[in-house]
């Protein structure tokens, strides 16, 4: 049933008029989010600027249960912030404020809209480092990253969004007020409740602020690219990396495909006669960078590396992560539909996956580019697609059903950083099993009785 005229008058009370959209051509560009072929128009788009807002929008949704479906940036690879029909479309981009940086307790308090880089680049300006860096950090926002638990390319060292969120403030479904953590770095009171937030995907309430960790900005940083014949060798490379007890703090993988694909869009200069790209970062004090780039360029040698090439200068090492950075942008360009894939599995198993991923490829006669964070085992299996070809699209799900499968099999999981969302809710009681789905399930009732945050997301 459409929003009735006097919930928008409601909502135009408590926001504005100007900060509620329900023009068709308004609440077009709010009708899909970052992943491949899901749209669906919502009832309106509600801006939200304060807490006592988002409080006031939530109670009146949850009186008459009506769906909200928070957003960000709607850069999400799940289908998160896809709407539900005729619900209501809460967009946090302007509660984005930077509310303190406290160089004494090396925390940032932001508000969610705030985008990653912007944090970024705060705790840059203030000498410290916040590391959770996900390809579309330019975009995508903080409460984003929490909502989905985003990883990056510095997770094999740095762990990912949760390692860095120490408080919440969020929203509960019925308006009440809750703060969740706080500046200590000992805190074992009860529940660790800002954990179930972390990566509960906009279905247990709207996270309004977010208290995050920063850290000591490394000293030095070495960037190298090394290039394989063979996707077998950079992988290997990585294992002996890893077993040489370093941890880059990137060691990301591109593949043939995504090579020529990146290679037109960046022009990075990569070579276009290999199979394998290896990108390896280390950062720390500069003897250990300096110890640590000459062993792993080393071992890339060892395992057959075609060429190792040592960034010269900052200019140069961007240059080189930009190739890895843009690599889905590189392959969306290719074809009409680009479906990014985030199947992980543990780190000794990669090769194994990845050569599956291959086979399946062939199997199903599709175009697939890999790329992904190589020290993590969590690869983008990138399908090349057009959902115009019903066809195509049906070899595509029957290759993802094999994919994640295959994952599960290998001690993996169906997803290592996009999140369950729409598009793989279909996979998740496989995957955790009917106690954790229980469990789960009954997590979200006890704090979303009527369901009214993202219904239909993460469960069937
Ligand atoms: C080019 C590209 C590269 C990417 N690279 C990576 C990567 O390297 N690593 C990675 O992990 N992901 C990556 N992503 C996926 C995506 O950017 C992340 O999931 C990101 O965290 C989403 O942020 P957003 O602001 O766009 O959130 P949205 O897409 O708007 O929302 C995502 C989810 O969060 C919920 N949500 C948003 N804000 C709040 C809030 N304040 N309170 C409660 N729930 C909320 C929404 O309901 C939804 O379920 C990439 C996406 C693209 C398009």
């Amino acid at each position: 049933m459409p929003l009735s005229a006097s919930i928008l008058e409601q909502l135009r009370d408590i926001l504005g008029a100007s900060q509620v959209l329900t023009l068709k051509e308004d609440l077009i560009p709010y009708s899909f989010d970052g992943t491949a072929a899901l749209t669906q128009m919502p009832g309106c788009v509600a801006f939200v600027e304060t807490a006592a807002q988002v409080q006031r929008v939530l109670q009146l949704a949850n009186t008459l249960k009506v769906p909200v479906i928070t957003r960000g940036s709607g850069t999400g690879l799940s289908g998160g912030s896809l709407p539900v029909a005729d619900g209501i479309v809460l967009c946090t981009v302007r509660m984005n404020k930077i509310l303190e940086v406290d160089r004494a307790n090396l925390t940032m308090l932001v508000e969610p809209g705030v985008t990653t880089v912007q944090v970024a680049d705060a705790a840059a300006a203030a000498g410290l480092f916040y590391p959770p860096d996900p390809g579309s950090m330019r975009i995508s926002t903080i409460g984003g990253n929490v909502a989905e638990n985003s990883g990056g390319l510095r997770g094999l060292k740095y762990g990912i969004t949760r390692n860095y969120v120490m408080g919440l403030e969020v929203v509960l479904p019925d308006g009440q007020v809750l703060w969740t953590g706080n500046k200590c770095v000992k805190d074992v009171a009860g529940y660790s409740l800002k954990d179930l937030f972390v990566g509960s995907e906009g279905t247990l309430g709207v996270m309004t602020k977010v208290l995050l960790k920063l850290i000591p900005k490394p000293a030095a940083k070495k960037t190298m690219v090394a290039t394989f014949d063979a996707m077998d060798r950079a992988a290997q490379t990585v294992s002996d990396i890893i077993a040489a007890q370093i941890i880059p703090c990137t060691l990301e993988f591109l593949d043939r495909t995504t090579i020529h694909c990146g290679e037109d869009f960046a022009k990075v200069g990569l070579p276009l006669d290999c199979e394998a790209v290896l990108l390896m970062e280390t950062d720390g004090h500069p003897a250990a960078v300096d110890e640590e780039a000459a062993t792993m360029a080393e071992l890339a040698r060892r395992n057959g590396a075609l060429e190792v090439r040592l960034a010269r200068d900052d200019a140069e090492a961007t240059k080189l992560a930009a190739a890895r950075r843009s690599a889905f942008s590189a392959l969306a360009r290719v074809a009409p539909t680009t479906i990014l894939e985030d199947a992980t599995v543990p780190r000794s198993e990669l090769a194994k996956m990845i050569r599956f991923v291959e086979a399946i490829a062939r199997k199903y006669q599709l175009r697939i580019g890999t790329f992904g964070h190589m020290g993590d085992g969590n690869l983008h299996p990138t399908f090349l697609t057009d959902e115009r070809n019903h066809a195509e699209m049906h070899r595509v799900h029957e290759a993802f059903k094999e994919i994640f499968d295959e994952a599960i099999r290998l001690g993996g999981t169906i997803t290592g950083e996009h999140g369950v969302g729409v598009a793989k809710k279909s996979f998740l009681p496989k995957f955790a099993g009917g106690a954790q789905m229980r469990v789960m399930r009954e997590l979200r009732r006890a704090l979303d009785p009527n369901g009214i945050l993202n219904p239909g997301k993460m469960f069937d």
